[in-house]
């Protein structure tokens, strides 16, 4: 997929979530948030769902949890706009509640098509909700800071999942707020094993399979950026 497809085809999501009406969610949010960030980027945040300050502005991490990612981010040398920031739940829940296992069903489609379409290397979870969906069964305190393989289920055709605690919860508390801090600094190198042991995204269809431009017969450059390291 080349950059403009892969950014179209993120735009078509969101459009349909800033309209969903799939489930009741909807009926309380002021404004639903599909999610931002690198549309080339290698790795995806994925949090629980929107708060009162997300709900407002429509983007996601916007509050004071948000503030917590962007430090935890700049630890290792990146910014928002060098990943993917979404949630499992596109709407707020009401008074902040726990979504519900219908609500994060009805809603995982569109996870689902962004990840197909951002093929990301990594998929962090940040909290329990997160975690759930791409590493059923484990528990936080003990999966915190470890990786998976992503279930191609989940639309990570090929990535490694790693697990966070929610920034929210962090701020709650300076001891997992320090290990949210170390847990980010293993980052980096699980990209660098995640690319390793990624298989080659497969080529792109070519427009015509009758097509006898040599164009269509190449490669498409490796549109990706890559995300630097220290
Ligand atoms: N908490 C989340 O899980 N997601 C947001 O977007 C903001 C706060
Ligand atoms: Fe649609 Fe998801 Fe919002 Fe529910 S939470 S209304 S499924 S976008």
């Amino acid at each position: 997929m080349t950059p403009a497809e892969r950014r179209a085809a993120l735009e078509e999501v969101a459009a349909e979530v800033r309209d969903c009406t799939r489930c009741r969610l909807h009926e309380t949010r002021t404004r639903a948030v599909p999610g931002e960030g690198d549309p080339d980027t290698e790795v995806v945040f994925v949090g629980e769902g929107p708060g009162a300050n997300e709900d407002r502005e429509g983007r996601p991490f916007v509050g004071r949890a948000g503030g917590l990612l962007e430090r935890l981010l700049a630890h290792i040398g990146w910014g928002r706009d060098d990943v993917f920031i979404t949630n499992v739940v596109k709407c707020r829940p009401p008074a902040n509640r726990d979504p519900e296992p219908d609500e994060i069903a009805a809603c995982a489609p569109y996870l689902r098509r962004q990840l197909e379409t951002l093929d990301p290397a990594v998929v962090v979870t940040l909290g329990r909700f997160s975690m759930a969906s791409f590493m059923p069964g484990v528990r936080i305190t003990q999966a915190h800071g470890t990786t998976r393989p992503a279930d191609p289920a989940t639309g990570a055709r090929d990535a490694t999942v790693f697990a966070m605690y929610h920034p929210a919860y962090a701020l709650r508390n300076p001891a997992v707020e320090r290990e949210s801090f170390d847990d980010m600094g293993r980052i980096p190198d699980v990209l660098v094993q995640a690319r390793e042991r990624r298989a080659p995204a497969p080529p792109a269809p070519s427009a015509s399979s009758t097509a006898s431009s040599t164009a269509s017969t190449q490669t498409p450059p490796d549109t990706t950026d890559q995300l630097s390291l220290f």
